[in-house]
């Protein structure tokens, strides 16, 4: 039986991967709906070649275009944010792949989970901002979020037999993005095109941008701590620049043990939807002829203090993680228009946390209402 999947953002750094992998697994991975938000000929082009049952243009403007382009297929063509959230609760879906970017996840995601569907999850922003709402859902419904962030997934291959065995730590590795080892006078002077060349990653464009100011850890800290039931003061960073160790976990005997790999996201991608199979690829092997040098070194978190400010709103709780998120979005959209500059970016945040007041949202819509009200706070250049 062929697992039949749903990739909602299909067009994007992780969707078009996804499609990859499903190109080497044609035997195991059916896709039954891809979705995007704007990037309509992509699309149409994907649903010409993959033949799923159907499509989801959020954009409703668009819809037209996707119908015409598709008419002699036999495919169904839906416009809309709602569309997202019907087609991951169809019968005809058997796992939904979330790899769209931004809090714009969360509504699907979680309606997802609650339909009972599996969810392999890149969508770091969901857990971020709805992490107790979203692992509570998962356990209360008995399905499964597989990750997909690389340090996420090498973390849980490294538990793989081990789920009852205690964890001293996880280690989440980090590349140090394309500033590692420049001081904050360096990061005033640094532009659009700068942040967007990360060293070893090719991704979207918000996600490059979180690598460069390291929010991106702080992200991923708190990703981890609600995937894999870890308080974050067990979770440590270390910057390795080679991005070859994944991740790692150290259990309670002193025990560590890391996944290795190339830097290529299908791996993981692949993981989370044939999981708990390993299933044979072409896809491109690590030599360490090729890498004679894997190194570590601490995080700057005085250069770099969005790994500290993500850990603030954690430990705060309620909606700090998600007003934390918000802010960021907000200042990474800026500063890639070109309105405020790269070190404005933590400082919007800390506003934003101070600006906010604390509160307790619940569900779904909670959540969404705090994430508008931070999208009113005026993001200055300063
Ligand atoms: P991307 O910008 O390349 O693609 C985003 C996708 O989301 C596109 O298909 C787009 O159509 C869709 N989208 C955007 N806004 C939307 C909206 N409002 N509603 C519905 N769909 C929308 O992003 P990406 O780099 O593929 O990242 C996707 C997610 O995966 C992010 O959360 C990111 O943090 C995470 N992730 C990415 C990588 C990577 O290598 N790219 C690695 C780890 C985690
Ligand atoms: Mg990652």
């Amino acid at each position: 039986m062929k697992r039949r999947i749903a990739i909602l953002g299909s067009t994007g750094s992780i969707g078009t991967q996804a499609l990859e992998v499903v190109d080497q697994l044609p035997d195991l991975l059916q896709v039954e709906v891809l979705a995007a938000y704007s990037n309509a000929d992509l699309l149409i082009q994907q649903a010409k070649k993959y033949k799923p049952n159907m499509v989801v243009i959020v954009r409703e403007d668009l819809c037209d275009k996707v119908k015409s382009a598709l008419w002699d297929e036999d495919i169904k063509v839906f416009a809309g944010e709602q569309s997202l959230v019907d087609v991951a609760a169809m019968d005809c879906v058997d796992m939904v792949l979330s790899a769209i970017v931004g809090v714009a996840g969360l509504r699907p995601a979680y309606h997802a989970i609650e339909c009972g569907k599996p969810l392999a999850l890149a969508n770091k922003e969901t857990l971020v901002v709805a992490g107790s709402l979203m692992t509570a859902t998962a356990a209360a419904k008995g399905v499964n979020i597989y990750p997909v962030d690389s340090e996420h997934s090498a973390i849980f291959q490294c538990l793989a037999g081990e789920f009852h065995n205690p964890i001293e730590k996880l280690i989440i590795t980090a590349s140090g993005g394309p500033f590692r080892g420049k001081d904050s006078a360096f990061l005033k002077t640094v532009t659009r095109e700068d942040a967007l060349h990360h060293p070893n990653w090719n991704m979207g464009p918000k996600i490059t941008i979180d690598s460069a100011t390291l929010m991106n850890k702080g992200l991923e800290i708190i990703e981890a701590s609600w995937l894999f039931n870890v308080p974050i003061d067990k979770i440590e960073v270390v910057v390795h620049p080679q991005s070859i160790i994944h991740s790692l976990v150290q259990f309670a005997d002193g025990a560590v043990k890391a996944q290795l790999g190339l830097p290529d996201m299908k791996l993981p991608i692949q993981y989370a939807l044939t999981y708990p199979a390993r299933q044979a690829n072409h896809f491109p092997r690590f030599s360490f002829a090729d890498y004679p040098q894997l190194t570590f070194e601490q995080p700057d978190y005085e250069t770099f203090p969005c790994i500290t400010l993500a850990c603030e709103a954690f430990r705060q709780g309620g909606n700090m993680p998600c007003v934390l998120n918000a802010a960021n979005e907000v200042a990474v959209h800026a500063f890639l228009q070109g309105k405020i500059g790269f070190t404005d970016i933590p400082k919007h945040i800390e506003k934003c946390m101070s600006a906010i007041p604390f509160s307790k949202p619940a569900t779904v819509d909670e959540f969404l209402h705090v994430d508008a009200e931070v999208r009113k706070v005026k993001c200055v250049n300063n």
